[in-house]
């Protein structure tokens, strides 16, 4: 047999198929995966990218649907004893302080009796807990709950260390500090850990801390590159070299303008993929053109969008995404440009923004398919439940709902829909009006 003494975890050929009613759909595919000693890598994706899933097949709370893990070359079976994982909320108990909260980790990994106190004060302290022993959860702010949430992870002193976004539901500073503080356990070797492996949607966060970051992409789930960061610690955000691995991660999540048909799908229940309505708000989607109007060129690098607007890297890529699928901004190489049509909307009135929008949205497959429905329907309105069940052929229950929510509010901006809430229906909005649609 081969021997790769440096690797600690292989993922081969990973798929995982989900099943939502009779639809099916993959939600990982053929992702591989190799982790070496002493690395620190970041699995990178917008919102389901199947991130989560990988973290729960890569420590053996889940088996994929085809593929195998190989944890020091042996294949994975059932859950690993040698990781770990830290969630985004702090799984603490609340009514044990913080020393019993990490105690009983140590109990449960069946270190002895007359050997846990000690270890319990020392993790507790390695955390910068120190004088916090007896508080309970309640008294601790976010990030030093999340630091009892390290502790307990230590306790079991994982070779490695899995990190579902263990900083999102943190506020800016504590979360800051605390990526700080984890980094400096992890690089002066304080800890037993081998490895780290940390899923995030922040593109910032990533380039701050890991060694390596795969990126991946949704529908379907799956790597799209690979990129290391050869930055040496203590990374400077403001670096110019900073700067540019950010810019370019940006670039490779963003992607290129596609040939139409791919970047527009199919409609539901045609051959071919249905294309999702990346949520966002319309005013957001004005102020990101309004603000690229004012630059010199029409054009910005996208990593500066979201320091601008304050919005995380999730939310400016689906706005990236969605100027894109409306032709209003092409991208390419982590920078967005208005296109003519995008300019002309950012100069626009009110009135001549709907127009625009409610031009470009009407090509949209799965716009066209609700507005033939409408045309076709008893009184050109239908019963929101009848929309969402046609929706869930499509997309999960939750997913069908989302998108049933943005195509209500982009019609209803558009002026081509009308919602009455008391009813729960949708209209037409001319709906003497025959509305010039492809059969
Ligand atoms: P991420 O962590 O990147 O947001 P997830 O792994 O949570 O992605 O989810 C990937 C996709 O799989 C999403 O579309 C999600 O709705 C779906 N999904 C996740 N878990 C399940 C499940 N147990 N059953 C059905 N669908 C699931």
């Amino acid at each position: 047999m081969e021997i790769k003494p440096n690797i600690l975890l292989e993922v081969r050929h990973v798929h995982q198929i989900y099943t939502s009613g009779s639809r099916k759909f993959t939600a990982v595919q053929d992702v591989n995966i190799t982790l070496q000693e002493s690395e620190f890598i970041a699995l990178l994706g917008p919102s389901g990218c199947g991130k989560s899933t990988l973290l729960r097949i890569i420590t053996g709370l889940q088996k994929p649907s085809e593929g195998e893990v190989l944890y020091r070359g042996k294949k994975l079976q059932g859950v690993n004893p040698y990781a770990t994982i830290v969630f985004q909320t702090f799984a603490l108990f609340p009514w044990l302080t913080v020393y019993q909260n990490v105690e009983l980790a140590l109990k449960a990994r069946g270190v002895a009796p007359n050997l846990r106190s000690s270890r319990a004060i020392d993790l507790i302290d390695r955390v910068g807990l120190d004088g916090f022993e007896n508080a309970y959860p309640r008294e601790l702010s976010g990030g030093m709950r999340q630091k009892v949430g390290f502790a307990r992870a230590m306790a079991v002193e994982p070779e490695l260390l899995c990190l579902d976004e263990p900083f999102s539901a943190l506020d800016v500073l504590s979360a800051e500090s605390l990526r700080g503080e984890l980094l400096e356990l992890w690089i002066s070797g304080n800890i037993p850990t081998k490895a780290i492996l940390m899923v995030s949607h922040n593109i910032e966060e990533v380039v701050f801390m890991a060694d390596r970051v795969i990126v991946m992409d949704k529908e379907p789930g799956r790597v799209i590159a690979e990129l290391k960061i050869n930055l040496p610690h203590p990374r400077q955000r403001q670096s110019d070299s900073f700067r540019a691995l950010v810019d370019e991660v940006y670039g490779l999540l963003a992607g290129q303008t596609q040939p139409e048909s791919a970047e527009l799908g199919s409609e539901p229940g045609q051959p071919g993929f249905t294309r999702r309505l990346p949520n966002i708000t319309i005013s957001n989607l004005a102020g990101l053109l309004e603000y690229l109007a004012d630059k010199p060129n029409n054009e910005s690098d996208i990593y500066r969008i979201s320091e601008e607007f304050s919005l995380d890297s999730d939310q400016v890529l689906r706005l990236t995404e969605v100027s894109e699928l409306l032709g209003f901004a092409t991208v390419a190489k982590g920078d967005i440009k208005l296109t003519p049509l995008g300019e002309t909307f950012a100069e626009a009135s009110i009135l001549a923004r709907k127009e625009i929008f409610a031009s470009r949205i009407r090509r949209l497959p799965l716009v066209r398919w609700l507005l033939r429905m409408l045309q076709r329907a008893d009184r050109h309105a239908l019963e929101l439940d009848v929309v969402k069940m046609a929706l869930e052929l499509e997309f999960p229950p939750e997913e069908a709902e989302k998108q049933l929510d943005t195509l209500i509010s982009w019609g209803r901006y558009a002026e081509i829909l009308a919602y009455d809430d008391s009813e729960e229906k949708i209209y037409l909005e001319h709906f003497t009006e025959k509305e010039p649609l492809a059969a």
